[in-house]
C-alpha cells in the first residue's frame, strides 16, 4: 500500500500532485502516475522514480486545475506502466487506490459481461468500470461512489475525477488511511499528512466507512452510516 494525492484548485495542480508523491516516495514504490482533467483526462505513468514521471509531464506539458496522482506498490498484476495507476474507464473517469480489492474477480466478470474492456492485470481497474457503470447511470460522481464502495469488499483508500464533472474530486476510505487537507480556494486528498504540508496545515482524516465529494471551496462527508 502506498500513495494517493489529489487536488482542486484555480492554479495548475501537477506541481502540487508531484511535489506530494515526493514526499510519500520514503514509502517505497514500484511506479507512479498522475492523471489531470483539461478538455479530457490526460494521463502520464512511468515504471520507477517519481522524477521520471516528473521528467514525462513536463515533456508533455502535463497541466490542469484538478488531478489525482499515485505511487504504487504492485499486489495484482506486475510492475508495468499499463498496470501503473491512475486507471480510466472509457476516457472518462480515472481512480487512484492504495489497497486490496479482494472480490475483483467477481467484479471483473460482471463487468465484463457489461461489455467493459479490461486493460491491465490491477484489481483497481475495477474501481474505475464500476464507477464508470454508476455514473452513466445516476449522473452524479459522488453517488456513483458511493454505489461502488458499497460494492467493494477489502482494504483501500480510493481517489476519482470525471471528465464531465471537471470541478469535482470524490474519495473514500475503507481499512486503508486518507484525509482532506483544506486550502484557501483549493482542497486536496492524501493518503499521509507529509503530502499536503507543503500546501495546508488544516486536515480533516476521514473515519472508517468515510465517502467525500470535494470541490475548490466545498468538502461534503458521508459517513458509512449514510450520515
Ligand atoms: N492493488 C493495487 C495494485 O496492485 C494497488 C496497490 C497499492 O496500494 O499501491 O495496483
Amino acid at each position: 500500500m502506498c500513495g494517493i494525492v489529489g487536488a482542486v484548485s484555480q492554479r495548475n495542480v501537477v506541481p502540487i500532485l508531484i511535489e506530494g508523491l515526493s514526499r510519500l516516495e520514503y514509502r517505497g514504490y514500484d511506479s507512479a502516475g498522475v492523471a489531470v482533467i483539461n478538455g479530457g483526462i490526460k494521463r502520464v505513468r512511468a515504471v520507477g522514480r517519481v522524477a521520471d514521471m516528473r521528467g514525462k509531464a513536463a515533456a508533455e506539458g502535463l497541466q490542469g486545475l484538478i488531478g489525482i496522482g499515485h505511487t504504487r506498490w504492485a499486489t495484482h498484476g506486475g510492475v508495468t506502466e499499463t498496470n501503473a495507476h491512475p486507471h480510466i474507464s472509457h476516457d472518462t473517469i480515472a481512480v487512484v487506490h492504495n489497497g486490496i480489492i479482494e472480490n475483483y474477480a467477481e467484479q471483473r466478470r460482471r463487468l465484463e459481461a457489461l461489455g467493459y474492456i479490461f486493460e491491465s492485470q490491477t484489481d483497481t481497474e475495477v474501481i474505475a468500470h464500476l464507477v464508470h457503470h454508476h455514473y452513466s447511470e445516476c449522473g452524479d460522481l459522488f453517488a456513483a461512489t458511493r454505489y461502488t464502495v458499497a460494492e467493494l469488499v477489502g482494504a483501500f483508500a480510493i481517489g476519482v475525477v470525471a471528465l464531465d464533472a471537471p470541478g469535482v474530486m470524490t474519495c473514500a476510505r475503507v481499512g486503508c488511511p486518507l484525509l482532506i487537507g483544506l486550502g484557501e480556494g483549493e482542497n486536496f486528498i492524501a493518503s499521509d499528512v507529509s503530502a499536503v504540508l507543503s500546501s495546508t496545515r488544516r486536515v480533516i482524516y476521514l473515519e472508517e466507512g468515510d465517502v467525500a465529494e470535494i470541490t475548490r471551496d466545498c468538502v461534503t462527508i458521508v459517513d458509512a452510516t449514510g450520515n
